[in-house]
Formats: C-alpha cells, structure tokens, sequence
C-alpha cells in the first residue's frame, strides 16, 4: 500500500513553510510549531523512512550526533535547564506521522511538560527471563557496515515517498502496519 500523503515529505519537499536551523545531504532539523516548547525542534532524515528499525546505522548515528549539537545550541541560546531527547516508536509509543524523527524539548523548572510514568516492580523471575531473551536476540544484531544496514529488502513505502529507494517492504513488521492506519 502506498500512501501519498507525508505531512513531513511535504515540509521537506518545500510544499509546507518551514523553520529549519539545520540542514545537512540527508537530514533536516525544523522547529515544531505546534511544539511543548519555544525551540522544540524535530530532526527528519530526508528518505521517507516511516521507523527507527529502518534508518541506515550511518544516519542513526548522525541524527544522534545532530541532535546533540541542537540541545547545544538550545542551552546556549535559549537559556533552558534540560532538554529531552527521545524518539516516538510506533503507534503504541505516540508516533504520529508515518516519518521517524528525533525530537528535542527545551526543558525548564516547573514547565509542566510530563514525559513520566508511574514506576512497575518486576518480579526477579520476570527480570532474569527478559534479561535473557533480550541478551539473546542482541548478540544476533551485528552492528555491520554502516551502508548495508538499512533493511531495504523489506521495504514498502506507506506513505509519500520522496526517493523511490526508501520504500519499505513492510508486511511482517507490526510497527509498519499500525503506522500504515495513521490517517
Ligand atoms: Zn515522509
């Protein structure tokens, strides 16, 4: 199923005004305007990529270093005590929009921005299972050559797509499916 509407493509091809403070070959940092706060930015990669499972480790790594610089740049200027970084997932996590991005919220004290959860107590028994699994399947993901990492032979683009390349085959992915039911 492909999709023709990507709000972010769309800010990325230039349909939608936008407020960059960083560009670079393959990503783009743009002020949310509907943001938590002044200076809440989100960085994009230019590929239509709907998850983080699917961007390429070298721009994984460079989104990360990007983002960083922004916080920099967020602290210095807009004199903020915090910021969060973090991404959204899936639909289950709040992902909204079929494009992955990193974004950063300038924090200040008592801002009243909640990214809290009430603490859970897991049983010893339940950690040391998890902790095994998870052990497990880690060890299997090799960290690879930077270019061949991106999953392209399951690619299927749900949404607009930008480079025809970036299309994700997406059937056996659940993250892909729920995002394909974004309206
Ligand atoms: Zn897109």
């Amino acid at each position: 199923m492909v999709k023709n509407q990507c709000v972010i493509c769309d800010i990325i091809a230039g349909k939608v005004p936008a407020h960059a403070v960083y560009e670079d070959d393959d990503l783009l940092g743009i002020l949310d305007i509907n943001g938590a706060a002044p200076g809440h930015v989100f960085i994009i990669p230019k590929q239509h990529i709907p998850i983080l499972e699917q961007v390429p480790n070298h721009i994984v790594g460079k989104m990360f270093n990007v983002a960083n610089r922004i916080s920099s740049a967020i602290f210095d200027t807009l004199k903020v005590q915090g910021t969060n970084i973090f991404i959204t997932n899936g639909v289950s996590a709040g992902q909204k929009v079929a494009h992955m991005m990193v974004q950063i919220i300038p924090r200040a004290q008592g801002d009243r921005i909640t990214l809290e959860w009430p603490p859970k107590q897991l049983d010893e028994e339940e950690m040391s299972t998890i902790e095994l699994k998870l052990k497990e399947e880690v060890s299997k993901i090799g960290f690879g050559s930077s270019e061949s990492s991106a999953p392209t032979a399951r690619v299927a683009a749900p949404a607009a797509v930008v480079n025809p390349e970036a299309e994700i085959e997406g059937e056996d992915n659940y993250l892909l499916k729920q995002l394909e039911r974004i309206p």
